[in-house]
C-alpha cells in the first residue's frame, strides 16, 4: 500500500509552495550553452564580496575542523558597540531568512495570525504557512498614488490587527517593490500597535538608503519592546553566499529566539566574514557610490524606453513591461541577461532588475528594446 506522505505532513507544509529563487548563472549555462552571462537577479553587490570578509574567511580556513562559537560571542559584541544596544539582545542567523523563521517559530502557530503586506518580501507568507498560522495579507497602496505606488499602506495593516495577530512583517525597504515608509510615519504605526504583536522591521537594503527621512528602526528598541530589527550580510556587504544576518530586539524577545535557535546556525567562516566586513567601510562606500550611479543609469534608461518603474530606495528597480512580462524575462535569458520574475509575488506584468555595475547595466538597457521588439 503507497502513502501520501504529503497527507501526513503538518496541514501548513501541505499547502507550502517553495521559494522561486533567483536563476543561477550555473543553471542558465546548462540549459542554453551561453557563456558571457551576467546576473541582475538577486540584489547582489555587484562589486563581488567585501575584500577583507574575504580575506577573513580564508585565514579562518585552518580552523574548519572546530565548531563555530555558538553563542558568536566576537560577532555580537562587536555589533552591539556598532548599534549601542546590549549583546544580549542580538540574534544571530543563518542569514536574515533564518531569524525570520525563527520569529514565526516562536510566535506563530494554527490559530495565530501574521499580517504583511501583498508585495512583500516572499518570505513572510513562506514561514507564517511553515507555522500554520493564518494569512492576514493586506491590500498595497494602489498603483497610481502619488507618493508610493505599490508601498505598504499602514493604515491598513493597522486595521487588520485581530485577536490572532501576533506578528507584522515589514520591509524598508520592501523587496520586490523597493518602496519606503519614512520615518514619522512607521513610528506611528509602532506606536498604535498593541505590545503584545510583534512587528517586525526587516532592513535587509538599509545601508544603501539615501533618503533623508528615512528611518533607522533600531532607535525605537527602547520604546518599543515588541520590534524585532533585521538585518544581513547578504546585501551591501556582499557575502550573500555565506549566509549571515542577525536581528536586535529587546532581551526577553532575542531570550526566546535563541531557544530555538540552532545552536551552530552562523557558521564558522559566515562569523569571520560578517565581523570582517563590518569595518570594511571603504567597500560600503564605494558600494553605496555605485549603486547610486546604477539607480540613475537605469531608471534614465527605463524612462527612455517608456517603461514605468516603483519608486525604489534598494539596489534594484521593478519596473512594468505589461502582459509580456515572462516573455521578455525569457527573451533576456538567450541574451545571456538574468533578472527576476515577479508574478509569484503577485506582481505578473513587472520584471525586478538587480543594479549593477555600468556595463552590466549598460547590457541589460541594450538588450531590453532588442527582446521587446521581437515580441
Ligand atoms: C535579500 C533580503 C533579505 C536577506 O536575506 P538573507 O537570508 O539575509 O540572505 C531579507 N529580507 C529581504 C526583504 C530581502 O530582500
Amino acid at each position: 500500500m503507497s502513502i501520501d506522505y504529503c497527507r501526513i505532513a503538518t496541514p501548513g507544509i501541505q499547502g507550502l509552495r517553495p521559494y522561486q529563487p533567483g536563476k543561477p548563472m550555473s543553471e542558465l549555462h546548462r540549459e542554453l550553452g551561453i557563456d558571457d552571462i551576467i546576473k541582475l537577479a538577486s540584489n547582489e553587490n555587484p562589486l563581488g564580496p567585501s575584500p577583507r570578509a574575504v580575506e577573513a574567511m580564508q585565514a579562518a580556513l585552518p580552523q574548519l575542523h572546530r565548531y563555530p562559537d555558538a553563542g558568536g560571542y566576537a560577532l555580537k559584541a562587536r555589533l552591539a558597540d556598532l548599534h549601542g544596544v546590549a549583546r544580549d539582545m542580538i540574534t544571530l542567523g543563518n542569514g536574515s531568512n533564518d531569524v525570520l523563521d525563527l520569529i514565526a517559530r516562536c510566535f506563530l502557530a494554527e490559530g495565530r495570525g501574521a499580517i504583511y503586506s501583498r508585495h512583500a518580501f516572499a518570505v513572510y507568507p513562506l514561514v507564517t504557512q511553515a507555522c500554520g498560522a493564518v494569512h492576514q495579507m493586506t491590500e498595497p497602496l494602489p498603483a497610481d498614488h502619488p507618493h508610493m505606488p505599490y508601498g505598504h499602506d499602514l493604515a491598513a495593516m493597522r486595521a487588520r490587527i485581530d485577536a490572532r495577530t501576533r506578528v507584522i512583517f515589514i520591509a524598508n525597504p520592501n523587496n520586490p517593490t523597493g518602496t519606503w515608509l519614512r520615518s514619522a510615519e512607521l513610528e506611528a504605526f509602532l506606536a498604535e500597535v498593541p505590545a503584545d504583536v510583534m512587528v517586525v522591521v526587516d532592513e535587509a537594503y538599509t545601508e544603501y538608503v539615501q533618503e533623508d527621512d528615512y528611518p533607522d528602526a533600531l532607535q525605537w528598541l527602547d520604546r518599543f519592546p515588541n520590534l524585532i530589527v533585521t538585518r544581513t550580510f547578504s546585501k551591501i556587504y556582499g557575502i550573500a553566499g555565506a549566509r549571515a544576518g542577525y536581528a536586535v530586539s529587546g532581551a526577553a524577545v532575542a531570550d526566546l529566539l535563541n531557544r530555538v535557535r540552532q545552536p551552530f546556525n552562523m557558521n564558522l567562516l559566515a562569523q569571520e566574514g560578517a565581523l570582517a566586513a563590518l569595518e570594511d567601510r571603504d567597500y560600503v562606500t564605494r558600494s553605496v557610490a555605485v549603486n547610486q550611479a546604477g539607480l540613475a543609469q537605469i531608471r534614465a534608461g527605463l524612462d527612455r524606453l517608456g517603461l514605468r518603474s516603483i519608486p525604489t530606495v534598494a539596489n534594484f528597480v521593478t519596473f512594468e513591461v505589461g502582459e509580456k512580462a515572462m516573455a521578455a524575462y525569457q527573451g533576456l535569458l538567450h541574451e545571456g541577461v538574468i533578472v527576476r520574475p515577479v508574478a509569484g509575488d503577485g506582481l505578473p506584468r513587472h520584471l525586478r532588475v538587480s543594479i549593477g555595475l555600468e556595463e552590466e547595466n549598460r547590457r541589460f538597457l541594450q538588450a531590453l528594446p532588442r527582446v521587446m521588439e521581437s515580441l
